[in-house]
């Protein structure tokens, strides 16, 4: 499985880096905002730590069913869809958001990070051309410059979102944002560690 951080400071010369900031700017906003009526009526959740934007409700159910991590809470265990269940995603979203930061030991203050969740492989495929002008071979991504994840809601499960903050908590955490493979190295221990008790360093 790979899901990836795809841009680094280090693949691209300095004095490119406004032009690449502009570029990407544009491509955030029209897939942030698009201009279609259709798609412009977003299901969106604040949370303390991100920011998701779904296509629509039901697409957060699904996302919310599918993230399996800090025990569920009270509409899980009565089985009713209540109207808690706003609060019951947004608290297992932040749980999650910092058991990463615990488990990669970098606590630090940043700007909310935002998640964009579609609803298919095809959404997420127009995505990824959009950005990349590539054909899409991962699940997921962050992308530095949008401080965004991108998901399928079709394809997610915890560990793909704890890899993809991680990416998020590792690169503004540090001064100089790490190389590519380190911080895959790094993001991937975030997953692959999720359900353990967080180790302590003395
Ligand atoms: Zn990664």
């Amino acid at each position: 499985m790979k899901w990836h951080n795809l841009f680094h400071p280090s693949l691209f010369p300095l004095q490119r880096k406004v032009f690449f900031l502009l570029f990407f700017g544009v491509i955030a906003v029209s897939l942030l905002f698009p201009l279609s009526a259709a798609a412009g009526a977003k299901y969106k959740i604040e949370t303390k730590y991100t920011s998701f934007i779904f296509n629509s409700r039901e697409d957060m159910l699904r996302f919310n069913d599918e993230i399996d991590f800090g025990g569920g809470g009270l509409s899980s265990l009565f089985g009713s869809r209540s109207k808690n269940v706003t609060s019951e995603f947004a608290n297992k979203v932040d749980l999650l958001f910092e058991k990463a930061q615990a488990i990669l030991d970098m606590r630090k203050k940043m700007r909310k990070v935002r998640v964009r969740v579609y609803s298919n492989q095809s959404e997420l495929e127009e995505a990824y051309w959009k950005i990349f002008k590539g054909r899409c071979n991962v699940r997921g991504w962050y992308v530095y410059e949008f401080n965004t994840v991108f998901l399928n809601v079709k394809d997610v499960h915890e560990g793909m979102l704890a890899h993809e903050l991680g990416h998020a908590i590792i690169d503004h955490y540090l001064t100089v944002r790490p190389p590519r493979a380190t911080a895959e190295i790094l993001a991937k221990y975030v997953d692959l560690h999720l359900h353990e008790e967080v180790k302590r360093y003395d």
